[in-house]
């Protein structure tokens, strides 16, 4: 086997696209991936096969069914009856899935990086040990290796997954009919996602969660809003509820769990567990690695994701930081550039929280509360969805836009959505705090009538209790 400059370990969105760039800089790169999806090799990750992307596939086909039938008629269009194939729904997504593991395969052989289809292990002194799927145990010798290998799903003993009555992400994108009742453990960004979608097509879903507070992490006005237009929506989102155990009765799951103080059951025809995921480093590291871990199995990293081992780099989420693919996808490309000794970096401050539901939520920067903790005089201003005109015209006035800002220096310091659009309308908000915006800045734009993002113009004016289609009584 021909020798490489750099060996990347997981092809997953972190992993592929430190490849590539890699690749366009001239070095002779290999990635190794072991994962097999629907039986067949694939690139792609979690993110591609059984995260981001089928999961977006299905919250698309379930919105558009829920919209028909709950809005066409507000239009004046009269369908006949409303029906869905729920194999046909799960055919396109894997279609969708297909094609994109498929692009990224055709991405790598364009870019010269040989796909070595198997597992990598690093050994002692920076080497790769490369199993393939068939045939003999390769040892690569490289100048640097990229470690991307990922997380894999978090289980609770109180929960054991079967990816029947019980499953993980992974088999809720999978089910075969819709579930009259589904129980739903964790109320973070993928029980909410997986939890909609089924919810749509006619599922009752119960979800507890544990923690006394909706989306702690989260801005309190946005989760509070949030948490109502869900539960509006029909979901049944219990706080504080802490499951304890489950039994399994032919086929249905019963759940236990307390919530203020007593015990109580309900059962379900399936339960997701989506209590959070884990880094995945089994079999990655030899003993003799010389890889540094953290108490929480992640692999120890610097800012520019240099390991302890001079020249392994970490990404994704095998390392600090959130679990999302975005934040891969930059680290990989990061950690290329140091080692071409370019001055690359990732400004973790300004990396995009978003839930895919409907509407949308998403957010960036600092909350109203992590503002006043870090010592800021803080100044808000929130502006409504609900007399946006573009917002009216589409039947989407719930929810609104949220700046937080510094009183005394006028910047930005944070923005939070929920509304239409909201995972496009907060990159306003990225290219605002990358340029250390002010304010001022945002509200002597002119921004496009009628569009959403006048909520954002809105918004900063509110800021200063210059929002022109509001009765301001702050006014500056
Ligand atoms: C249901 C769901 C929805 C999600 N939605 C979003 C979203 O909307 N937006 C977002 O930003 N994030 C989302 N995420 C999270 C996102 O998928 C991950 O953050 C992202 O995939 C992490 O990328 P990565 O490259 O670090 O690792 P991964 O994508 O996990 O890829 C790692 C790859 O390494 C391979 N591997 C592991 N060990 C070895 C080894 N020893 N040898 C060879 N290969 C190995 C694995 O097979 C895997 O394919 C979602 C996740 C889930 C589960």
């Amino acid at each position: 086997m021909s020798q490489f400059d750099l060996v990347v370990i997981g092809g997953g969105p972190g992993g592929y696209e430190a490849a590539i760039r890699a690749a366009q800089l001239g070095y002779k790169v290999a990635c190794i991936e072991k994962r097999i999806h629907k039986g067949k090799p694939a690139l792609g990750g979690t993110c591609l096969n059984v995260g981001c992307i089928p999961s977006k596939a299905l919250l698309d086909s379930s919105h558009r069914y829920e919209d028909t039938v709950q809005h066409l008629d507000d239009h004046g269009i009269t369908t006949g009856e409303v029906k869905f194939d729920l194999s046909k729904m799960m055919s396109r997504k894997d279609k969708v899935v297909d094609q994109l593991t498929g692009g990224v395969a055709q991405l790598l052989k364009g870019n010269g990086i040989e796909w070595l289809q198997g597992t990598g292990k690093l050994l002692a002194g920076k080497k790769v040990e490369f199993t393939p799927f068939e045939g003999e145990v390769q040892v690569l010798e490289p100048k640097y290796v990229i470690l991307a290998t990922g997380s894999v799903p978090i289980n609770i003993p109180s929960a054991p997954v079967d990816q029947d009555l019980i499953v993980d992400s992974t088999g809720a994108l999978e089910f075969q009919e819709v579930p009259n009742r589904l129980g739903v453990i964790g109320a973070g960004v993928i029980g909410l996602e997986l939890g909609s979608v089924w919810r749509r097509l006619g599922a009752e879903v119960v979800v507890f969660e544990a923690m006394d507070e909706f989306l702690p992490m989260a801005d309190k006005a946005l989760a509070k809003e949030y948490q109502k237009i869900l539960t509006k929506q029909g979901m049944d989102i219990r706080i504080g509820a802490k499951v304890s155990g489950t039994e399994i009765n032919g086929r249905e799951v019963t759940v236990k769990y307390s919530q203020a103080g007593e015990e109580k059951t309900e059962t379900f025809d399936k339960l997701i567990v989506c209590v959070g995921r884990r880094a995945y480093a089994e079999g990655l590291l030899a003993d003799d690695s010389g890889i540094k871990l953290t108490e929480r199995g992640l692999v120890d990293v610097n800012d520019w994701c240099a390991t302890s081992v001079e020249g392994v780099y970490a990404i994704g989420d095998l390392v600090r930081g959130p679990m999302l693919a975005h934040k891969a996808m930059e680290e990989g490309v990061m950690a290329v550039e140091r080692i071409h000794g370019h001055a690359a970096q990732v400004n973790y401050d300004t990396i995009i929280s978003v839930i895919y539901t409907h509407p949308e939520a998403a957010w960036i920067g600092l909350t109203e509360q992590q503002a006043k903790d870090k010592g800021h005089e803080v100044k808000t201003g929130q502006f409504g969805f609900a007399v946006n005109g573009r917002a009216l015209a589409a039947g989407e006035g719930a929810g609104f836009v949220k700046f937080v800002a510094d009183a005394k220096t006028d910047r930005l310091l944070g923005m939070h959505v929920i509304g239409p659009a909201a995972s496009d309308i907060i990159h306003q908000g990225m290219i605002a705090l990358e340029f250390v915006s002010s304010v001022e800045d945002l509200q002597l734009m002119t921004f496009a009538h009628p569009t959403f993002s006048e909520v954002v113009h809105e918004a900063a004016l509110a800021v200063d209790g210059r929002a022109i289609h509001a009765i301001q009584r702050k006014r500056k």
